[in-house]
């Protein structure tokens, strides 16, 4: 059997990023994937500048002690720029943001001092204080934005910050999903007897969203061989990758195996993981096809394993997976040696440390022990029974 990084590794060896990148207005940019590094072609802020309400004096008029006094000579807004110089004896009444004047170096913040008509009183205070530097920020030249940075609200504001308007992003790769199943219904439409819902597509719809791609539903497929391999032909033309959830287990209508040895390729099928162990990776055409298990808590972790990070190469994005990180385990967990388990983890801190216990039932079929969650504990192949007070391996849900 397949272990889960030998499976991931052996996918994404097999996934190129998209090309060609497109340019995108940088309000449209949340989400995307830079393309090329991006230089500044300006320093940020442009000017040496105030970083107060106050007033900008002569360093050297500084005092060592008590006071001094100076003469308020002018005063200036943001957006606007003194023409002249400062000379020793003068302050100037500025406005945070303002572009220093030549010849000042330092500014008071107005809290700081007290004003009688055109004069004010200045204590001592450290030379250079409350001034941003021109190019403090952003220097002219400096890659700001690598290449495969995911724009996230702060990234956008530093390209607009820059004066960008547009930016090289890849295009977001395309998902078909579909569920297989004569006993899966639509919410919104009658359940007869032996039915259930469909939870998984609109899960993996969310899913692959939420990781950056473009997604077409194609409902559901019920388990015969003709109407899932024309839909899976459909769904494969249009598609970067395709995705079903059910039907890949040993059952007797479990086709998607059988299916996607006829139109395309399998690459295999069994991962030594729980839950998800039944799985099928293959190709048809040029799109990818993951045939995820049915079970909603399995199928929904084996797209956080292998589809999120395939959806993160194709887009060019650097980090393909979550980051993990340790905590102790609250609670005694049963474990399987030889193979990875995941569990819906509750993390939490607590007396110093990082804790966490599992959401109750670990059923693959439990779907509400997703929404408890808010990591899956990760415990790796060569580990047994997981005793209380040990240390686990914890990945945040949601976090990339
Ligand atoms: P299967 O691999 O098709 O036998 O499915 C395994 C389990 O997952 C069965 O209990 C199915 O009823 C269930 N299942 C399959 N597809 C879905 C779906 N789209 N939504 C919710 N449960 C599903
Ligand atoms: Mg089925």
């Amino acid at each position: 059997m397949t272990t889960v990084s030998d499976a991931q590794a052996r996918i994404l060896a097999q996934v190129d990023a998209l090309a060609p990148p497109e340019l995108v207005p940088v309000g449209q940019c949340l989400g995307r994937v830079v393309a090329e590094d991006v230089r500044s072609s300006m320093d940020v802020p442009p000017t040496d500048n105030s970083a107060v309400d106050g007033y900008a004096i002569v360093s050297d008029d500084i005092p060592a002690t008590a006071r001094r006094d100076l003469e308020v000579i002018a005063e200036l807004a943001a957006g606007s720029v003194y023409e002249g110089v400062l000379r020793s004896g003068q302050a100037l009444r500025i406005m945070t943001g303002a572009p220093m004047p030549a010849g000042a170096g330092t500014v008071y913040p107005q809290e700081i001092v007290t004003r009688e008509g055109g004069r004010i009183s200045v204590p001592t205070i450290e030379r250079g204080a409350n001034v941003r530097e021109r190019g403090e920020d952003v220097k002219t030249g400096a890659v700001v934005l690598p290449a495969g940075t995911v724009l996230r609200p702060q990234e956008l504001g530093v390209a607009a910050s820059l004066g960008l308007a547009q930016l090289l992003v890849s295009q977001r790769p395309r998902v078909a999903v579909l569920s297989t199943g004569d006993e899966v219904v639509e919410p919104g439409f009658e359940r007869k007897p032996g039915q259930i819902y469909d939870s998984n597509r609109l899960a993996l719809r969310g899913l692959a969203q939420a990781a950056g791609a473009q997604v077409t539903d194609h409902g559901i497929v019920p388990d015969i061989f003709e109407e899932l391999r024309q839909n899976l032909l459909e769904a494969a033309a249009t598609s970067d990758v395709v995705l079903t959830s059910g039907g890949v287990s040993v059952g007797d209508y479990d086709l998607v195996k059988a299916v996607l040895q006829d139109v395309g390729g399998i690459d295999f099928w069994q991962v030594a993981m729980q839950p998800g162990r039944p799985i099928a990776v293959g190709r048809i055409g040029a799109a990818h096809f993951f045939g995820l298990p049915g079970n909603p808590v399995a199928c929904m972790l084996t797209f956080h394993l292998f589809v999120r990070p395939t959806l993160y190469k194709i887009a060019g994005r650097r980090e393909l997976f979550a980051p993990r990180f340790h905590a102790v385990a609250l609670e005694p967990m049963r474990k399987k040696v030889g193979r990875r388990e995941f569990k819906r983890g509750i993390l939490r801190y607590t007396d110093d440390r990082w804790e966490v216990e599992t959401t109750g039932p670990q059923g693959s079929g439990i779907l509400t022990s997703m929404t408890y969650a808010n990591c899956v504990i990760v415990v790796e192949e060569e580990r047994g029974n997981v005793a209380a007070g040990e240390r686990v391996w914890v990945e945040p849900l949601g976090w990339a």
